[in-house]
């Protein structure tokens, strides 16, 4: 290549909010940011959702053997545009150490960073380089998320719930996911009054979905849950059961007429399938920057669509995360949404300020359809300086 776009380097950014997180479930206190660049200065950038220190080490380290490399030393000197020839490369090169978790995670970053590198280099978003637009405009959902209950009753729950779903349908939203990840705080009982409350609160055109969090072990719990709730028109049971019960999932699947969905932790095609064909899910969740990149995602995609499922990726991260997600969903056919950490409903310091520009959501809930090269975001360099990691 002459013409100055073999990839010169690879850094990994680990980037740090203040705060003690450690009872709350958001992931986007800290972050790994890959950046490549290549001979002419163009920058491409990527992030895991994985431990950021460890992701960091995975990318830069030197060769341990020929199935065990660090991902930089592979990438350098080479051509970007061979993503999934690169991607399949760099699967091999860390067999031993990667396969299915942190290893992948890495790659995943690797990955969105090749996309949103080639893009820019090519001058088309990245959602071209997955197949070109899907559908007529982009589709996220809000999660709302009230944080862990820690002292607060049911009903002070119920109250923040409001306020969020309020504040996301002033945005626009017209699809929202009400996380009631309250453990012992409800009995199954008052959850279907809670998530009946929460339909209430929407009215009958807004797409409700909800997270469990993992809440059952017993699928038969789980059942007698959602079959009390079909009047309240639940699109999509996320995390209904424990991550790894793919037989309960496919029970419970069987059983009942709301989408069972699962696998946000999910790492590579050969692990969602597992859900598909032992699981027996109607909907995917994984994640572009853990389940091996945007490469990964549309293969998942792929094979969601043979067995008759859906793709709706997690997204819990910086807007790295929400672009890749955003391009994924408006190349995919059947991927109806995906999942938008909004910065106005969830206060996160690296989700508000690691890159922008935050693309506008329009009044009837959607996102215009990509249109600037690669990823569309940038980093902010005082962001990266005020939270990142020295030394
Ligand atoms: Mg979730």
């Amino acid at each position: 290549m002459t013409d100055g776009s073999a990839i010169a380097g690879v850094e990994a950014l680990v980037l740090r909010a203040p705060g003690d997180g450690t009872d709350e479930l958001d992931s986007s206190g800290e972050t790994v940011v890959v950046r490549i660049t290549d001979e002419a200065g163009r920058q491409g950038i990527g992030e895991a959702d994985a431990v950021a220190a460890a992701v960091r080490e995975l990318v830069v380290m030197g060769d341990v053997h020929a199935w065990s490399r660090g991902l930089a030393g592979v990438l350098v000197g080479r051509d970007p545009f061979a993503i999934r020839a690169l991607h399949a490369e760099l699967y091999a090169s860390t067999l031993y150490h990667g396969r299915r978790g942190l290893g992948v995670h890495a790659l995943s970053a690797v990955d969105v960073a090749l996309h949103d590198l080639v893009g820019k280099q090519l001058g088309r978003p990245a959602s071209d380089l997955l197949g070109g637009p899907a559908h007529t405009a982009g589709s996220p959902y809000a999660t709302i998320y009230q944080g862990a209950p820690g002292a607060r009753t049911l009903g002070q729950m119920i109250d923040a719930t409001a306020d969020l779903f309020a504040r996301a349908l002033a945005l626009g939203f017209r699809a929202v996911k009400m996380e009631v990840i309250w453990g012992e705080l409800v009995t199954d009982r008052q959850l279907v009054d809670c998530i009946r409350e929460g339909r209430k609160l929407i009215g009958d055109d807004v797409t409700l979905l909800v997270d469990f969090g993992y809440r059952w072990s017993d699928w038969r719990e789980a059942l007698w849950v959602l079959a009390r709730l079909e009047d309240a028109n639940v699109y999509l049971a996320e995390a209904a059961l424990r991550h790894d019960d793919l037989a309960g999932h496919r029970r419970l699947a069987g059983r009942v007429e709301t989408r069972v969905g699962g696998a946000e932790m999910a790492a590579t095609v050969h692990e969602c399938r597992e859900w598909l064909r032992e699981g027996g899910v109607d909907v995917l969740q994984p994640d572009a920057g853990r389940c091996g990149g945007l490469t990964e995602l549309r293969r998942i995609a792929e094979v969601a669509e043979l067995e008759g499922a859906l793709v709706i990726p997690h997204g819990w991260k910086t807007g790295i995360t929400a672009a890749a997600s955003r391009h994924f969903q408006a190349a995919t056919p059947n991927a109806p949404f995906f999942e938008l950490l909004h910065p106005e409903l969830f206060d996160s310091p690296l989700r508000r300020d690691l890159v922008a520009p935050e693309p506008e959501l329009r009044p009837d809930g959607t996102l215009a359809l990509p249109t600037a090269p690669g990823l569309g975001v940038e980093l902010v360099e005082d962001a990266v300086a005020r939270y990142g990691e020295t030394g």
